[in-house]
């Protein structure tokens, strides 16, 4: 009797799901390493961009064959995961599993849905996986140019396979791909050249590398008069499509909410803001300006952002004056303790790399996954050469407000923070696919929540931030919040660009070379300028839930530890993560 109740259990339990006992965490990981080590042979650019530089010789040709088989390991690999049973795993092991599996249905979406092979002819370029091979110090420089040489091999069938795939390209990618495979020419003459210069190559060598290189160059320039001349009657819109976008969304970002809800908040935000930032700018009237006040709220805040911009820091000054804030930073979060900062992890501020030079004003270059010891460097954009009218446009853009809140954002506590507390979870898999939405948001979050500490120009204050510090804060802000309203109204509605412009001149005071940056952006890229509104939603939202559920046992600082200690995962599975652990 005993015995046959405990077979009827074991039938209960074990089937139909799994066969034999549940899995462990472990066979899982062993899952997890196979998983990885097909997918990097499967993707070999994709593996070196990432610091895996076993299959740096190889470069697949865009084609049909390349697709069935991208298509066929991602199938096997939902069929292997499929055998697993979520509900066995660790929480950790968990969030993994619905990580990997978002990824291989992103990846045969993309191809069998999104079609983006056939659309985007800006996906075809190799400049950026060859720089990547001359400028990062993997391995020795004659390794790197030997593998260097065997891809080189490799172009003149890629860019043939690329043309064969595409069909009716979008007019937008189509000028992207030319300026961009254009703009990437450089990597193999210039920086090709510096790198033979250092290198122990024979003079034998060197004629046959730099051949090979002239092969590429000439593929590459043949595709860009091929796209240049291309007969595109019919060119497809840029614009995604409500269907297309949600789903994009949703694979992109894996937020909790849909695309609609956060264009919704977003919405909602931009008239709050709006609200405070007329209750400051008419609080600070009389001390900026007396008089009565404009009628046009919109107008009369434009008027003391106008004011405020004009105290910046000369061009000269600009990167000296990121390396004086850093320590700045340091000491107001240890002041305050707000977040644990690892000192024997420097953040190394330094003049862009040419390579790099003209795409953004401040970024921030991190050790990859698969190299956790390097260093990390905070590049600051040169205003070498620049016109005294877009150098003096510029610093009033990151005047003394917003260069803080910028490093803020770039640095402490924001990405580099951020980075740092993520390395230190030993989970490739979470580090690898790393979730842009709340890497973004967690910058933003970053800077609200500096400022609600106190943060301000003047570390002498008496401890709370100023208004004209929020003020600044606020137009910053509306950049996320604008971004956000502009790629759904221009995908899935009918933003025209008139509308475009004003809603980024008019309601979120940007100046007119910004907006037509965001608007050439927005019609290459879809739902990735969603990221930082969405991800600083979800993680001030979740902050707020926790405390009320925490209630006096509420810490800030241990908050922020666990939230950054699950790595950079979706925020949605952060939030689960550590509501069970509160539970327990
Ligand atoms: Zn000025
Ligand atoms: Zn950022």
């Amino acid at each position: 009797m005993k015995r046959l109740l405990l077979l009827l259990f074991w039938l209960v339990c074990c089937s139909p799901f799994s066969s034999g006992t549940p899995h462990t965490d472990s066979d899982f990981q062993s899952f997890e390493a196979e998983f990885l080590a097909q997918l990097w042979k499967a993707y070999p650019t994709w593996a070196s961009s990432v610091g895996y530089h076993l299959y740096d010789s190889l470069l697949p040709a865009p084609n049909d064959a390349n697709r069935e088989k991208e298509l066929s390991f991602c199938s096997r690999m939902l069929s292997e995961l499929k055998q697993y049973n979520p509900s066995d795993l660790s929480s950790s092991e968990r969030v993994n599993y619905y990580i990997i599996e978002n990824q291989l249905l992103y990846l045969k979406w993309n191809i069998e849905e999104l079609k983006e092979y056939q659309w985007n002819p800006a996906l075809y370029n190799v400049s950026g996986v060859f720089a990547e091979m001359l400028s990062n110090n993997y391995s020795s420089i004659d390794i790197r140019l030997s593998n260097f040489m065997l891809r080189l091999d490799k172009v003149p069938a890629y860019y043939e396979a690329a043309k064969q795939s595409i069909y009716n390209p979008t007019l937008a990618h189509t000028q992207l791909a030319i300026e961009q495979n254009e703009g990437g020419l450089t990597v193999f003459t210039t920086d090709l050249n510096n790198a033979i210069e250092q290198s122990s190559l024979s003079k034998n060598e060197i004629i046959i590398l730099r051949n090979k290189s002239q092969r590429a160059v000439n593929a590459i320039e043949a595709y860009v008069n091929w796209l240049k001349k291309l007969d595109n009657p019919n060119p497809r819109s840029n614009k995604l499509g409500e269907v297309l976008y949600e789903q994009k969304f949703k694979f992109e970002l894996q937020s909790k909410f849909t695309a609609k809800e956060i264009f919704n908040k977003a919405m909602q935000q931009k008239m709050a803001t709006h609200k405070k930032m007329y209750e400051i700018t008419a609080s600070l009237w009389p001390k900026y300006f007396g008089g009565k006040i404009p009628e046009r709220r919109l107008q009369a805040v434009r008027m003391l952002i106008d004011t405020l911009s004009s105290r910046h820091v000369s061009a000269n000054d600009f990167q000296a004056c990121i390396e004086r804030q850093i320590p700045k930073l340091t000491r107001f979060i240890k002041k305050k303790n707000l977040i644990i900062l690892d000192p024997t992890k420097p953040l190394i501020v330094r003049r862009e790399p040419d390579y790099m030079a003209g795409v953004a004003g401040a970024s921030i270059s991190a050790p990859g996954p698969y190299d956790k010891s390097g260093n990390t460097y905070y590049n600051v954009g040169s205003l070498d050469g620049w016109s005294i009218e877009k150098s003096e446009s510029y610093l009033r853009e990151y005047n003394n407000y917003v260069l803080q809140i910028l490093n803020i954002h770039e640095a402490i506590p924001g990405h580099y923070t951020q980075l740092v507390h993520a390395n230190a979870n030993p989970s490739l898999i979470k580090s690898i696919f790393g979730n842009n939405t709340m890497i973004e948001g967690w910058a933003v979050y970053a800077e609200r929540m500096m400022l609600e500490n106190g943060y301000d120009i003047d570390t002498a204050n008496k401890g709370e931030a100023s208004p004209e510090m929020w003020l600044m804060y606020y137009k910053w802000h509306l950049r996320s919040i604008c971004n956000t309203i502009l790629d759904y109204g221009v995908h899935t509605g009918k933003m025209t660009k008139e509308a475009a412009m004003e809603l980024l001149m008019k309601q979120a005071f940007q100046e007119k070379t910004e907006a037509l940056g965001k608007w050439n952006r927005v019609n290459v890229t879809q739902t990735q300028l969603c990221c930082y509104f969405t991800g600083f939603t979800e993680i001030f939202e979740f902050r707020e839930e926790y405390k009320s559920l925490m209630k006096d046992a509420f810490h800030l600082k241990k908050f922020h530890e666990d939230f950054l200690g699950k790595g950079s995962a979706p925020v949605k599975y952060t939030r689960q993560l550590m509501l069970e652990q509160k539970n327990r």
